[in-house]
């Protein structure tokens, strides 16, 4: 399998173009299903649902070796909800996979510190935007590091890109897509012939000069809309060439998108609630500036639900990550539930669907550590073979689309195959290696493996009652190891020891065989 992906890779990396020929690079072959008939990708290839097309489309970049994606950024006015997360935990598994797969990933994201909503509350709280947006960018990147969130290798901020900007709004300008009305700057949408291709909206009905001032609007209402807005009497505004003002809100990523990136990006991605107006009205500004295509794959993840109704600050049904976490849910487990449904598919919800998460991280936790520690007899057994098989599975999950459903039904079918191997001593010494190497090729997508939920939950200031537990239960625990350690089951032991050092607490064993246990 190894072996196989590498050249798969190989070939992606030599063919500049997405047009691969359908020789000489054998993975680019097409195979025929023979019970269906229907094309079936071969392994090693990688394809994503393309919102602008509606296809699945075989993702090649456009650099060989190297990925460039653009990932809308949170709005820094308050603490990000866990549904602006699930978006977040797919950009990881993305930019996971891709890396995964040996490509260079420049990944850039952006933080939204001026935009409609934000200049209320800064106004409200009397604060600056940049003393008021901190608070959350910094709540932002923590909150992050708690959900294993690879860093994008730019995050950047609006308010540091004003010239940039303005810049591209004065090319848009010289273009004749854009006129004045009142001090503000707008792009007319009628000048832009491919408006309405992404969300597949009719435009044909548009009213020239209708146009609209707020950042965030009706979602089957194409209108004109502001790329520099004047101030409003006593609003906080920039001086600029094309007078005083502040950017609207989809010329940000437009600017940070090709200034980091160049004028043509590999993917860029987003909610779904970001394809119109924000993600049409992007391609309209660099497709109008450059005359180049803006993006190449577009990429949008469903919606995270709360009783099958959208979670959003308006509609008030929403939780932070602290919310949870400080009731006790372990960062794994909220990740491993958002990695967990693929991302184009709608995911509602539940504290069961979380306490599942949570017993399925621990499940897989244990198995490692079963693997890692068991005293197996000498030799191998078809586990290897087993393990390269589950190997092919995952991969082949991811490269559809992302379709991590797929990709973790390989994972727990091993996962019960080695169990029963080893409840029945059919598991061999050498068949660990094979074994923990698919569970690394599995976490190194989901990160849910280390047993590190105590520290990252203490680096949010938060103790729960799982990373602090009462003495009695310490006790408990001990003893539980105690008698484990009598029957020989030293991988049950350490397992013991592990979760108790994970949750703050030493234990020592003593000389005449007895224990000390301390909080660090
Ligand atoms: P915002 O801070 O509102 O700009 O949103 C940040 C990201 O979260 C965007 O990509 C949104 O599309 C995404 N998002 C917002 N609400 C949800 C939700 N309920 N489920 C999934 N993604 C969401
Ligand atoms: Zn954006």
């Amino acid at each position: 399998m190894a072996a196989r992906s590498s050249l798969g890779e190989f070939c992606l990396r030599l063919l500049p173009s997405d047009r691969m020929p359908d020789f000489g690079c054998q993975f680019s072959k097409r195979n025929t299903s023979p019970i269906t008939g229907e094309g079936v990708r071969p392994v090693g290839e990688i394809a994503f649902q393309n919102t602008m097309t509606g296809q699945k489309e075989k993702f090649v970049p456009l650099h060989p070796g190297e990925v460039r994606i653009y990932a809308c950024g949170p709005t820094v006015y308050d603490y990000a909800h866990i549904g602006n997360f699930r978006t977040f935990v797919f950009q990881d598994i993305l930019r996971r996979f891709l890396r995964s797969r040996g490509f260079r990933v420049i990944q850039v994201m952006n933080f939204t510190d001026v935009d409609d909503r934000i200049i209320d509350k800064a106004s409200a709280a009397g604060l600056g935007l940049r003393e008021y947006t901190d608070k959350y960018i910094e709540a932002f990147l923590a909150d992050r590091r708690a959900l294993g969130l690879e860093m994008p290798e730019y995050m950047v901020r609006a308010t540091d890109h004003i010239g940039d900007m303005v810049q591209l709004i004065q090319k848009l300008t010289e273009k004749g897509f854009t006129y004045v009305s009142d001090g503000s700057v707008y792009f007319r949408i009628s000048s832009f012939p491919n408006y309405g291709r992404l969300s597949k909206l009719d435009v044909t009905g548009i009213q020239p000069g209708a146009r609209v001032d707020v950042d965030r609007y009706d979602k089957t209402d194409p209108r004109d809309f502001a790329l520099w807005k004047a101030p409003k009497p006593g609003e906080f505004f920039w001086e600029s060439a094309i007078g005083p003002g502040r950017p609207g809100w989809h010329i940000e990523c437009s600017t940070m998108a090709m200034k980091y990136l160049g004028e043509t990006i590999d993917i860029h991605s987003g909610g779904v609630d970001l394809v119109f107006p924000h993600h049409e009205n992007e391609i309209a500004q660099s497709e109008g500036a450059t005359g180049k295509q803006f993006v190449r794959y577009w990429l949008h993840s469903e919606f995270l639900l709360v009783n099958f109704e959208k979670m959003s600050k308006s509609l008030g049904n929403f939780y932070t990550m602290r919310d949870l976490l400080g009731r006790g849910t372990k960062p794994s487990s909220l990740r491993f539930l958002l990695a967990s449904v693929p991302y184009r598919r709608q995911l509602n919800f539940t504290e069961d669907g979380l306490r599942q998460a949570a017993s399925s991280v621990e499940r897989l936790r244990n198995f490692v550590a079963r693997v890692r520690n068991g005293k197996f007899p000498a030799g191998s057994s078809a586990m290897g073979d087993r393990a390269a098989k589950a190997t092919a599975e995952f991969e082949q999950g991811l490269e559809d689309d992302l379709n991590t459903a797929q990709a973790l039904a390989a994972i727990f079918d091993l996962v019960r195959d080695a169990n029963t191997a080893m409840d029945r001593g059919e598991f061999r010494q050498d068949d660990a290696a094979p074994v923990l190497r698919t569970m690394d090729t599995f976490d190194a997508i989901f990160n849910v493996l280390r047993d590190d939920d105590a520290e990252k939950l203490r680096s949010l200031g938060i103790a729960s009652a799982e990373a602090a537990p009462s003495d009695a239960e310490i006790e408990a625990l001990v003893a539980e190891r105690q008698e484990a350690r009598k029957n020989r089951d030293f991988a049950k032991a350490d397992r013991i020891r592990q979760e108790l050092a994970g949750r703050g607490i030493i234990i020592e064993d003593t000389r005449n065989g007895g224990v000390n246990w301390k909080r660090k």
